[in-house]
């Protein structure tokens, strides 16, 4: 229902009301790609045409939603295909929390039970941390018992170090977890990988990781995209040990997926693994993230609207 005309269990004055002060805007599946272990990526259509897309993956114990939270990024990480559109637009908070329904409805039909025992990652395209409004937004919508009744608990955001909205996302009162996306513990490394880190360099970022409020059970997530010969070297592991010193913090590696236009080839097993045993020897856990969807272009940093 595209128009506010049509909803006449709504009374006439509210419905002029909501005329007046709302739109109405379709999110449409423009493509679904399924691939071999499960994954669905989601070619989607906003209101007007510009194309994001959504993941869904499958797990015995609870599936996963990976959504976006802009058309393209302007952050322009070197080892990421979203790089390449640019910033095209914010999403609006409405269009956030269509992608969960959207791919709901593909998925369980459109009867699917709500709440739905859902994780959701902000991990699709985008800097969720340069679209904050927007993004508070759709998590208090999202998890709002007359939304769709997710806990934050079961929301990542996942932030390349916007320092000062990691600041103000401390404060939230409804707050999902955060990851942050690392990828090297040397300033030189990073300016290049992640042009961001010449804006918020290291030192202040990890000042804001110390200072943020954890749980008891909690840790921060880093994320730490593995490139051969670029980041993965033994001295790498053990600069990321002592710049993690002291914050209760765990590691995902995730081996780097390729794309023809990205400049980088994934680390060798055998490096990662000796990468994770420094981490781990040094009290840091380490994890090695399992790739999903690479065969339809669908795993990290390869999401870029492709048809
Ligand atoms: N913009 C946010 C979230 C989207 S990217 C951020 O950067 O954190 C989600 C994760 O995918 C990030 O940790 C990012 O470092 C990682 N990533 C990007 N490109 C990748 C690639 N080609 N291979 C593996 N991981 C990648
Ligand atoms: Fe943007 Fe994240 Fe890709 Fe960097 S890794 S360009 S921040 S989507």
């Amino acid at each position: 229902m595209l128009d506010f005309e049509g909803m006449t269990e709504l009374s006439k004055s509210f419905r002029e009301k909501l005329r007046a002060a709302a739109t109405v805007t379709e999110t449409r599946i423009e493509n679904v790609f399924y691939s071999s272990d499960g994954t669905r990526r989601y070619l989607l259509k906003l209101g007007d045409d510009k194309e994001v897309e959504a993941v869904f993956m499958p797990d015995e114990r609870r599936d996963t939603i990976c959504i976006s939270s802009q058309v393209g990024c302007a952050v322009g990480c070197k080892f990421c295909m979203t790089a390449q559109l640019g910033i095209k637009r914010n999403m609006t908070a409405g269009e956030i929390v269509s992608q969960v329904i959207v791919v709901l409805n593909e998925v369980y039909g459109p009867a699917a039970e709500l709440p739905h025992k859902t994780n959701l990652v902000f991990m699709g395209m985008g800097e969720s941390f340069l679209n904050y409004q927007e993004v508070m937004n759709s998590i208090r919508l999202m998890a709002d018992e007359k939304g769709l009744g997710i806990s934050p608990k079961r929301m990542t955001v996942s932030t390349s170090g916007i320092v000062p909205r990691i600041n103000d996302f401390a404060r939230e009162s409804v707050r999902p977890r955060i990851a942050i996306s690392l990828s090297s513990a040397i300033d030189e490394i990073r300016d290049d990988l992640m042009p961001i880190n010449r804006k918020y360099r290291l030192d202040e970022l990890i000042e804001a990781c110390r200072e943020y409020p954890l749980s008891d059970r909690e840790r921060l997530t880093f994320e730490y995209v593995m490139l051969d010969g670029v980041n993965d070297s033994d001295q790498d592991a053990r600069r990321l040990v002592r710049l993690l010193n002291g914050i209760k913090a765990k590691v995902n590696l995730i081996p780097h997926n390729p794309a023809p236009e990205l400049p980088f080839r994934a680390s060798p097993v055998e490096r990662i693994l000796a990468f994770q045993k420094i981490l781990i020897d040094g009290d840091v856990p380490a994890f090695i993230r399992r790739p999903r969807g690479q065969d339809i272009s669908a795993a990290c940093g390869q999401l870029a609207a492709r048809h």
